[in-house]
């Protein structure tokens, strides 16, 4: 018998919620990804691409044009100036990004501070490289970091903290002071930061993303990483990317070489042409604000509560009135008797509440999806 690495770790939950969706049947609300297309646009300038003959290895770091357009991209939102050939490296996804960031600083016995719940990444990849989760405990409903708390995990074998804003699954927005007290924490320590800011422009109620950018004393330390899925309806190209200064970057290119060495060529110029129009991204908060109140509405008159969803594209919904189930047994019922896929909260905590009945719905979908799924969950 091979001797697991990640003995406790199974198939992710987004792949098993999304076979099991299909297998059934059901509207996927589970795993988060749009079920419309991206702009017609981009998927011309891609082919265009390939037309062109850019069909080879770029070079390691990504394209020139696009590292450029990124800085451009992040100079104009926070007046930083970033150095697009020793700052921006283009990644297979933002998961790649994150993990090969994560590989490049854990030493064995290293700690890392997780605020769980976390994304379902986070954990595997620190222990794959000998590390250590610590975890801080966010409680529902209203999830607040005590930066205090916080602190007092830190200890001399603390590495590294992960941070993600605006968070999966909970849909919170760390709010400036939530940055201005983590710059304040990280100041006195050697710890570096890894920002996960996959949903950097999903933010509603006029509330505005913070980014570890803004930020000298957090981005001095900080990889910051972002997802071109996410901001252009493409989930599947797998294209990302890590902002970090020269000295990080460098450490996160040695890892990343040997990890994916490069990402599609033609995506590459597709998404840099695709950027010279800086507007692309600044209609998304309305445009998923709508639906989220959409689905909220068509909710109204279910059993299922909603919690405050601030950004990216998922809402937590508290069950309890409905059903006694835990939460993985109940998404399961969910989408094999009652034609909803969702995700159970639970997955996402190292040492989950018993208690807890929420799951998450991805509201990144077409309105009549949403209508449909609010349908079968109106019946319930
Ligand atoms: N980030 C997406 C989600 O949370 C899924 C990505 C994946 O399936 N790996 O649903």
């Amino acid at each position: 018998m091979l001797n697991s690495k990640l003995p406790e770790v199974g198939t992710t939950i987004f792949t098993v919620m999304s076979s099991l969706a299909k297998k059934h049947n059901a509207i996927n609300l589970s795993q988060g990804f749009p079920d419309f297309d991206c702009d017609p646009y981009l998927q011309q300038l891609a082919y265009q691409a390939m037309k062109q003959g850019h069909n080879q290895y770029p070079p390691m770091r990504g394209i020139d044009p696009l590292l450029e357009q990124i800085a451009s991209k992040y100079s104009q939102l926070y007046q930083i100036d970033l150095d697009p050939g020793h700052e921006v490296t283009i990644t297979a996804g933002a998961a790649e990004a994150i993990y090969s960031a994560i590989t490049a600083l854990v030493h064995v016995d290293d700690e890392v501070i997780l605020l769980d719940p976390a994304y379902d990444l986070y954990k595997p990849a620190i222990i794959l490289n000998g590390g250590k989760p610590v975890i801080y405990h966010l409680k529902a409903p209203h999830f607040i970091v005590d930066w205090n708390e916080v602190k007092s995990l830190i200890t001399a074998k603390t590495r590294l903290i992960i941070i993600n804003t605006p968070h999966n699954p909970i849909g919170r927005i760390l709010k400036e002071e939530d940055l201005v007290a983590l710059e304040s924490l990280v100041q006195e320590t050697d710890l570096y930061v890894i920002s996960d800011e996959v949903y950097e422009h999903l933010t509603f109620d006029g509330y505005t993303h913070e980014s570890i950018l803004k930020y000298p004393g957090l981005y001095s330390r900080g990889f910051a990483v972002f997802s071109f899925g996410k901001t252009y309806h493409v989930t599947g190209w797998r294209v990302g990317y890590c902002i970090a200064p020269k000295e990080l970057t460098k450490e996160f290119r040695k890892v990343h070489q040997f990890n994916v060495f490069t990402v599609p060529t033609p995506l590459q110029y597709a998404l840099a042409a695709y950027m010279e129009d800086k507007t692309m991204y600044l209609q998304l908060p309305q445009f998923f604000e709508h639906k989220r109140n959409y689905l909220q509405n068509a909710l109204e008159s279910s059993r299922l509560k909603a919690l405050k969803s601030e950004g990216s594209y998922f809402q937590l919904y508290d069950y309890s009135e409905l059903s006694d189930k835990i939460d993985t047994e109940f998404v399961q019922d969910l989408t094999i008797n009652h034609g909803v896929a969702a995700i159970p909260m639970s997955v996402f905590y190292t040492d989950p509440d018993p208690q807890i009945r929420l799951i998450r719905l991805c509201f990144g979908k077409t309105d009549a999806t949403l209508a449909a799924a609010a349908e079968r969950l109106c019946a319930l």
